[in-house]
Parts: structure tokens; sequence; C-alpha cells
């Protein structure tokens, strides 16, 4: 009696019996938390072709697959976004066939990128976005561990469409029309199979008067839970995420880009930790300010109160500095001035871009077209 590790090499040979018969399966090479990806090669070549072996967990909701494989059909192996050769399927197991790229961990270049190589980095991310919102596709789960580089041979792969989806602009309604015109976009909305509800504190505020106090009434507790989208990785969700607004955008991939590129500036990652929303909201609100932040929950019919007023930062003087205590941090390790990167020095067009990607409103945040003619990537 042998039992087989539900995540090795052996369980998905033995889960999709083809696998065996086409490949030599020759080690795992990532997990997440919905697959287990393994390096192979064709049984049939010289082996030189290397294929990633994404097999999901069986647990994985039909519709998600669906999805994820849908998208890379439609949209990988163009701009930095992984193709797809092959899907296996035996009973309850699927195996995406993609190909192999090898790749470094984001912990060991962060911290030493030069700018030529953070601007190509960051350029070829937001070509990719680029190409994904172009289909209307959120990608949702934007994160250095979803973009694949290869430092070596300066080579970049956007992956994981698993949390992906399609979404619906409704062109010029402000998050107030749509509370007020609520019967009519509802009615809309439906058949976009998006939900708008609206807001339960606004709707609260002709019944009770709880509205903008830290305790909610029994009136309000009685109400139905607002439904939003919050699929994504905690530290990489944007405000309209963490405010449960019901109409997200692509524009939630650009903060994650924008996030990516405050680590690679500041040297710093994880550079949010946010264990759950409510912290994310206040480590945001650490950076930007009480008054930004209210100003942003507002616009998307939100009320958010903070017990203190927090001035914001300037975001170029916090990256500097924490670079710096981090190539600090990493002499005291390495105890060798050798190791320790020079000082990189971004220009001000870096700072202004990052600001743009991390604009609090998702309706003027910057879009990756824009970006990609910024002059931080464009010169
Ligand atoms: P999950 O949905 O479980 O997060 P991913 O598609 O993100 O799965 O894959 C998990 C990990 O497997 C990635 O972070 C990466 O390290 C590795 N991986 C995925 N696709 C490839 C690929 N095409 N080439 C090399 N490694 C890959
Ligand atoms: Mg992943």
């Amino acid at each position: 009696f042998i039992v087989i590790p539900a995540d090795s090499c052996a369980s998905l040979m033995s889960s999709i019996p083809i696998v065996n018969k086409l490949f030599n399966v020759h080690y795992k090479v990532g997990k997440g938390a919905f697959s287990s990806v393994f390096l192979a090669t064709l049984k049939s070549s010289d082996g030189r072709k290397k294929f990633a072996l994404k097999q999901l967990i069986p647990t994985c909701h039909p519709d998600r697959i669906r999805r994820e494989l849908q998208y890379l059909q439609q949209i990988g192996g163009k701009d930095y976004i992984v193709g797809l050769e092959l899907c296996l399927r035996h009973c309850s197991s699927v195996v995406f066939v993609m190909p192999y790229m090898r790749h470094d961990r984001f912990a060991e270049y962060v911290q030493d990128m030069t700018v030529d190589e953070s601007k190509d980095y960051i350029r070829a991310l937001l070509t990719a976005l680029r190409r994904v919102h172009k289909f209307h596709i959120i990608h949702r789960d934007v994160k250095p561990s979803n973009f694949l580089y290869d430092r070596k041979n300066r080579r970049y792969l956007l992956v994981d469409f698993g949390l992906a989806q399609e979404y619906h602009i409704e062109k010029n309604i402000t998050s107030r029309e749509s509370v007020e015109a609520h019967g009519t976009k509802r009615k809309r909305s439906n058949e976009n199979n998006v939900s708008l509800q609206p807001d339960v504190a606004k709707r609260n505020m002709n019944k009770c008067n709880c509205f903008g106090k830290s305790k909610v009434c029994v009136i309000c507790l009685k109400e139905p839970q607002q439904q939003a989208p919050r699929a994504g990785t905690p530290g990489f969700r944007a405000p309209e995420v963490l405010l449960k607004h019901v109409m997200q955008t692509s524009a939630i991939d650009i903060w994650a880009c924008g996030v990516i590129m405050l680590c690679i500036l500041s040297g710093s990652q994880p550079f949010f930790r946010s264990p759950d929303d409510c912290t994310a909201l206040a480590e945001i609100t650490t950076i930007f300010g009480s008054k930004e932040v209210q100003k942003c929950a507002q616009k998307l019919g939100k009320k958010v109160i903070f017990s203190e007023n927090l001035p914001g930062m300037d975001i170029k003087s916090l990256c500097i500095k924490l670079k710096q205590r981090n190539k600090s941090m990493m002499y005291d390790i390495q105890n060798s001035i050798h190791k320790v990167p020079s000082d990189i020095e971004y220009p001000k067009e870096a700072y202004h871009l990052l600001m743009k990607l991390l604009d609090l409103d998702f309706r003027t945040r910057i879009t990756a077209e824009q970006a990609l003619a910024h002059p931080f990537l464009s010169l």
C-alpha cells in the first residue's frame, strides 16, 4: 500500500495516464493555491523543449477551469502572455500544457534592479496587461509570482488566468448616479452579469441615524451583505476592491502593477502585508493620508471613518529611505560591501508614473496603453 502525495509527479501521472505516455515529468517547479506546476519534456523528442504542466486541484470549480482555458486560448502566446499548447483531461483531473520558462525569484532581484532593467520589466508587464485589457478581461491576480522574469535572458511571462474575468463598462455612470437610478440600472446590469446594488449605507441613511457612526444599528445589521468581487492577493488589492465597489474594471490590474513598481522603487517586498482588507486599507491610508482615502471612498458612494487624521507621505522620500534601509540590512547579512548593490537613483518621471498607477480613483487611474507612452518608459 503506497501513499502518493496529491501534488507529486507520480500523482499527476496516475491521475491522467496519457501524461505518462507523452511526457517525462521531471520535478515540481511551482505551487499556487489552486495548482501544482511540473517541468516536463516530450518522450518523442530530444527533450530540449521544456513544458510546464499545470495540474489543477480536483476541487477547482469547472467554471474557473473553463475560464482559464478560454482566456489562455484567446489571448495567450503573444505580448509576454503564456500560451497554451494542449489541455489534457481524465475524469476530474485537468492539466494545461504550456511552454516552460525558467525564472528568478522576485526577492532575489527586487533590491538591485537597475533603472533600465526596471523600465524593461515594467514595460513588459504593461505590454502584457494592455493585451489582456484589450479583450475586456481583468487578470485579477497580478503579482510577481504570476509575472515570471528570467533575469539572465531578459524574458518575461504573465501566467495564471485562474482568477481572470470579463468585465463590462457602463459608460458615464458615476456611483452616485448608479445609486440614484438604482431601479433601472439593476435591471440593465443583470443582463451584463454585473449586479449593481444600491449602497447599503446610503439606503439606510433614510431609515436610521447610525450612518457615519462607529456602531451599526439593528436595522442595518439586518440588511443583506454587499456583494462585490474581491478575488486577488492581499497586498495587491486596489482600493475599489477593498471598498467593495461592485463595478470593477481593468484598473485593478494597473493598481497591482503600481504595487509591484512600489516594491522595485523601494527595494522592499512584500510592500503591503495586509492580513485582511481593513488593515490593507489602513496601510494604503498610511501612505496616501486619510483625507485622500475618504475622498476616494466618497466617490464610490462609501464612507470610511478614521479615529484620527493621518497626513499622507511623500512617496519618493519613502522609497529612497526604504531602499537605503534595505541596503544596510543586506550589508549586515552579507558582511561584504562588494555584494551590496550600488546606489540606484530613479529619475523623477519614475515616481510620477508610480503615482499614476497608484491613483486611488480607478476612473482616472492611468491605463496600460497610456502608461506605455509615459516619459519614464517611452524615453
Ligand atoms: P496558481 O493558479 O496555482 O497560482 P500558477 O499558474 O500561478 O498557478 O503557477 C504557479 C507557479 O508555477 C508560478 O508562480 C511559477 O513559479 C510556476 N509556473 C507557472 N507557469 C509556468 C511556466 N509556464 N513556466 C515556468 N514556471 C511556471
Ligand atoms: Mg499563481
